[in-house]
């Protein structure tokens, strides 16, 4: 491959901001600095005048092809990388789910083979545990060897995704033995099944009993009862998609006694607040999302949480099902309606938006929290996470001063509905190299079909 040259343009780095050119070789950041007048003739040269160049977004939380309540995710790794890619997403890390009555060697291959071939960025997978079946923490040091380092466990859905504390247990210790650590889903599952069913019972089965089901205290419990028990095994801890103040408040508590745990929180928690679920009808199942959205004042601890680095990724925990399929599934039953929604297009979009621009998170701050602070919590820094020589030229060249108007209509997502629909956001995602190929123009994919690669994460 031959040089590339993106010239003018100011490079940002959760360490700092400077105006510099880049140049990329053979998919590699080469060198940044005054380049222009390099005499390199065979150097394609980008003019990115005022534009931001900024690290490809890491999104440590998707959900692709993915079996889930009685129905699959609606983007497999061909759509949902697309759409990844089109919105400054040039790596992510998929949950693989253990499929039932298989090990977890064979889910991992069977979800291996979903992306092969498909995805247009690079991925990873977190292997999910779902059921501890004799011999299945003997199959840990393989998996974490063949660079699936981490384990994800489920504190609720008793009866398909739940581990019991025991279980809990057992699996962050023989994690941590072999260098693995775990992503823990923290809601109390048997509160939650039993306020579920009293709503039921009472005749309120509509999507807005989602969230009545899954008060903050749900959440709380749990992050509080699995902090004590990775305590107990020895083991470091990291929580996905934390909604709540108190469970902020937990985790600060644990880190401030230099405790290894760790926390992400998603987009929508931080850009949307609980007055969704008001929304008469059905629709409000475009919500129905675990744990649910909340409070304005949950949403303000959760962007201090960011800044006091309490909370160190922002993933999307992209989980897209269609209304359609939502309606199919849970018109009659809140309970059986699909939790998820999509994300993975929009999440660097919005909090470049919500975040910078409003003036809740400085420049250096969101890059960390969408690119290197996920890239090193999960074994990709620094071929991933940052514009620096060696890196992965992984480039998101942004137009502070152009805007993004997101809609259903135009999304790359495969779904019929965006969470963030008619939202007219400041700063347009111009072009998206991913180790220096041109594969997003305008929020349009034009890279090569499959080229994402399976990355080999580093352990612990
Ligand atoms: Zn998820």
């Amino acid at each position: 491959m031959a040089y590339l040259m993106l010239t003018g343009g100011r490079v940002v780095n959760s360490s700092g901001c400077v105006d510099a050119d880049v140049l990329v070789r053979d998919g590699k950041v080469e060198a940044i600095g005054e380049l222009a007048g390099l005499p390199i003739a065979d150097a394609e040269r980008v003019d990115c005048t005022g534009r931001l160049l900024l690290p490809g977004g890491v999104d440590v939380h998707t959900h692709l092809d993915s079996p889930m309540m009685d129905t699959t995710t609606s983007d497999d790794f061909a759509s949902g990388t697309r759409a990844a890619a089109c919105g400054g997403t040039t790596t992510l890390v998929d949950f693989a789910m253990q499929a039932p009555g298989d090990t977890l060697l064979e889910s991992l291959e069977a979800h291996q083979r979903k992306a092969r071939g498909k995805a247009v960025i690079d991925y990873g997978f977190h292997m999910c545990v779902t059921d501890l079946y004799d011999g299945a923490t003997e199959e840990f040091a393989e998996i974490v060897q063949s660079g699936v380092s981490s384990f994800k466990v489920f504190m609720a859905y008793r009866g398909t995704l739940m581990l019991h504390d025991g279980d809990l247990f057992e699996v962050l210790r023989k994690s941590s033995a072999v260098g693995g650590q775990v992503c823990v889903h923290a809601e109390n599952g048997d509160v939650i099944d039993r306020l579920a069913a009293d709503l039921f019972a009472a005749g309120r089965t509509g999507p807005s009993s989602h969230e009545i089901s899954r008060p903050p205290s749900t959440e709380i419990e749990a992050v509080q009862r699995a902090i004590q028990i990775a305590r107990m095994a020895d083991s470091p801890l990291y929580f996905v998609h934390l909604s709540t103040e108190g469970a902020i408040e937990a985790v600060a508590e644990a880190r401030a006694k230099d405790w290894a745990v760790a926390g992400e929180t998603c987009t929508h928690y931080l850009t949307l607040d609980r007055s969704l679920y008001d929304t008469p009808g059905f629709e409000s199942a475009k919500v129905v999302l675990t744990p649910p959205l909340r409070t304005q004042e949950h949403r303000e601890a959760l962007w201090r949480g960011l800044r006091a680095g309490t909370l160190g990724v922002v993933s999307s925990d992209h989980c897209p099902f269609c209304l359609e399929e939502k309606r199919r599934l849970g018109q009659h039953d809140f309970r059986a309606i699909p939790n998820g929604g999509p994300g993975v297009e929009h999440r660097f979009i919005v909090m470049y938006a919500e975040g910078v621009r409003r003036g809740r998170i400085s420049l250096e701050k969101f890059v960390d929290l969408t690119a290197t602070a996920p890239a090193r919590q999960f074994g990709m820094f620094p071929t991933k996470g940052a514009i620096a020589h060696g890196a992965d030229a992984d480039i998101v060249v942004l137009d502070p001063d152009s805007w993004t108007t997101i809609s259903a209509k135009t999304q790359n997502q495969r779904m019929d509905y965006t969470p963030y629909e008619g939202w007219k956001l400041p700063g347009a995602i111009e072009k998206v190299y991913a180790r220096g190929e041109l594969v997003a123009r305008n929020g349009k994919y034009i890279g090569t079909e499959g080229r994402g690669r399976f990355l080999e994460r580093s352990s612990l």
